[in-house]
């Protein structure tokens, strides 16, 4: 099977090797869709905080099932699924408490341990979420849709309630897109013309900078300390504030104001069983995921596309297409087959 290893920053290999062997209670897949975004991007420019290398990277995975042993949920050879790429313990402080996306010992495919950019994988059958509804390119976003759902259920937004996102990137709309879900009020604050064009299409106010009243919830999706420090500003009296992007260092944040409006704040980090929530979302048209992909590539391109994608100020959402025969026929030939791998559009 084909795989695209990071093997050093800055460096990917298109590499061919046999299938491994099976672990035991593991399904194996047909990888589909992998989406890419700025943790790949972190790890290519050696950036990315406890990685190394090599590294097969992906944890925005839409794949097919090939094989599903021991399988109570009733997977079967063909099935579409999202991958929740969080493996956690299940004994430490945090999953005890059920709040399994911050376990001490939480390992994410992609990051931690090789993900998706290869033609088959391995997954534990309870990280896999079937939807035969879904576009391999919806299933991919459940991932990054999740981080957003997650961050407004930490906020606890109310229907009614305003709420402004800071960033409009794929995190920040997906954040947007759950809290109008929840019937709040939604702004958005981004400074890239082109996000603004694309955040505006699906019906968000969006402005450059701000000038609109404080809002009850900030959601600061930017991972940018001077940003993340600016958003304490935008936060009503008693309201929220979320930090969904993260930061290598320090934010420092203007304590009497804090103090003055008694602002709550929340980290938020992955999401915890909110994946069939989501799907269900979609599936129904309450989140519209339309406009999310702006570049594609095939596995084959990454090497030579990946760096150039992210050099594209109109690049939203690039998503990795692995291509080759449908599962059932892999399945016959066996997963090793390398048939003709040219675009197949009925699948997507
Ligand atoms: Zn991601
Ligand atoms: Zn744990």
């Amino acid at each position: 099977m084909k795989q695209v290893v990071l093997v050093r920053p800055g460096e990917f290999q298109l590499q061919e090797i046999p299938l491994p062997a099976a672990p035991a209670q593991q399904a194996l897949v047909r990888v589909r869709r992998i989406g890419v975004c700025g943790t790949d991007l972190h790890a290519f420019e050696g950036r990315q905080p406890f990685f190394s290398f090599p590294r097969i990277l992906g944890h925005e995975l839409a794949v097919e099932i090939v094989e599903c042993p021991n399988n109570p949920g009733a997977l079967s050879p063909g099935d579409r699924c999202a991958v929740e790429p969080y493996l956690t313990c299940g004994h430490c402080h945090a999953c005890k408490l059920g709040r399994t996306n911050c376990c001490e010992h939480l390992e994410v495919f992609g990051v931690h341990r090789d993900g998706g950019m290869r033609e088959f994988m391995y997954v534990p059958v309870d990280r896999l979420y079937k939807s035969n509804e879904l576009t391999f390119d919806q299933l991919a976003l459940v991932e990054p849709l999740g981080i957003g759902a997650h961050a407004v259920i930490r906020s606890g937004l109310a229907p009614g309630e305003t709420a402004l996102v800071v960033g409009g990137g794929p995190i920040g709309l997906a954040v947007a897109q759950f809290a109008r879900a929840t019937g709040a009020q939604v702004h958005m604050l981004e400074i890239n013309p082109s996000r603004r064009a694309l955040i505006s299409r699906l019906d968000f106010p969006v402005r450059a900078n701000p000038d609109a009243p404080l809002a009850d919830v900030v959601f600061d999706a930017t991972g940018n300390p001077q940003s993340m420090a600016r958003s304490v500003g935008w936060v009503a009296h008693a309201g929220r504030l979320v930090f969904v992007g993260l930061v290598e260092g320090t934010v420092a944040i203007e304590d009497p104001l804090f103090h003055r409006r008694e602002i709550t704040l929340f980290a938020s980090r992955n999401s915890a069983g909110e994946f069939p929530r989501i799907i269900a979302l979609i599936e129904r048209g309450q989140i519209d995921t339309s406009s999310w992909i702006t570049h594609r590539m095939t596995l084959e391109e990454v090497p030579e596309l990946f760096p150039q994608v992210f050099r594209d100020p109109t690049c939203f959402k690039a998503m990795v297409e692995v291509n080759g025969p449908p599962v059932l026929d892999a399945h016959r030939d066996g997963p090793r087959s390398t048939r003709d791998t040219s675009r197949e559009p009925g699948f997507q």
